[in-house]
């Protein structure tokens, strides 16, 4: 299966989209990755989700690195940062990974790294956290404040057998030595209208990111244009089902809880859509099924 769309695309300033307080995003596709379908769709068997999507030879699907670009509150943010270039050529070759250098695709496109303020990793997995850091292993974004949940932080240090080698433990380090790691927890705005929400189930520090302001109080009534970005929680739209977990999710029951949770408030606040690594276009709406199921809105 060969990608024909470029490797590196940033949606035009023009075509930002703007939520409520003046967040504006820009879809920023950084390259390619195949995770194994077996894998990626953990509990479901194939004669459902094969009736979606596609496998090439080796049994793989076809995704994308999908990072935003956001500036809001004065400041630049990228949410996401791609593989990166410090994974071995074997490496490369069974996870099929194409390009994944987000400074490379902020350059392409004619931005600046040094003009990023703040980088949201969702968790610490190397298609998300592996670009934090350079090929000599230097923090990517020199001004950049790296925001990780603490739980993630601690995950990354821990003993876990599962875990080891699983997460960017070394490029965690090199941040924190240049100062540059901003440990969060739980529900934290990072800037005006920029909030970060522990959501676990994917990784034990999964965060998604909520992007436009909330309502102030008492004005709940009309929904505020709002987005979201699941992470690795939900990271394609075929994986709306709220009991499709995949075989990455290191907490799977959690998981199902908080997408029923968050899928509910994301139909309700009629939310813009997200996927880390849809191929599609986005952002996209969700509306409820008869039978009271998610899916993507027409
Ligand atoms: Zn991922």
């Amino acid at each position: 299966m060969i990608s024909t769309e470029p490797l590196y695309e940033i949606t035009p300033s023009d075509q930002a989209r703007e939520y409520a307080g003046g967040v504006r995003v820009r879809l920023v596709r950084a390259g390619w990755f195949r995770p194994d379908a077996g894998g990626f769709f953990g509990v479901v068997p194939k004669p459902l989700w094969s009736r979606m999507v596609e496998t090439d030879e080796r049994g793989r699907v076809l995704c994308r690195l999908n990072l935003l670009l956001v500036e809001a509150g004065g400041k630049r943010l990228l949410l996401e940062t791609g593989t990166g270039e410090r994974m071995s050529e074997k490496e490369l070759d069974i996870k099929g990974v194409e390009g994944g250098q987000p400074a490379t695709a902020l350059r392409e496109l004619g931005e600046d790294p040094e003009s990023i303020d703040f980088v949201i990793v969702s968790h610490l997995h190397y298609d998300h956290a592996g670009g934090m850091v350079d090929a000599a292993g230097d923090p990517l974004f020199p001004r950049a404040r790296y925001v990780v949940q603490r739980d993630e932080v601690e995950a990354a240090r821990g003993d876990e057998l599962r875990l080891q080698g699983i997460m960017e433990a070394e490029q965690l380090d090199r941040i924190r030595t240049t100062g540059q790691l901003a440990e969060v927890h739980g529900d934290v705005e990072i800037v005006p209208g920029v909030s970060v929400l522990r959501t676990g189930g994917h990784t034990r520090g999964s965060q998604a990111v909520l992007l436009g302001t909330r309502p102030a109080p008492g004005q709940e009534g009309e929904p505020l244009p709002r987005a979201i970005l699941f992470g690795d929680l939900i990271p394609t739209r075929w994986q709306l089902p709220v009991r499709w977990t995949s075989a990455y999710d290191d907490y799977p029951v959690d998981a199902v809880e908080i997408r029923n949770q968050l899928l509910g408030q994301v139909v309700g606040g009629r939310w813009w859509c997200y996927f880390t690594h849809d191929p599609g276009a986005m952002p996209i709406q969700l509306e409820r099924t008869e039978k009271g199921g998610i899916r993507a809105a027409e």
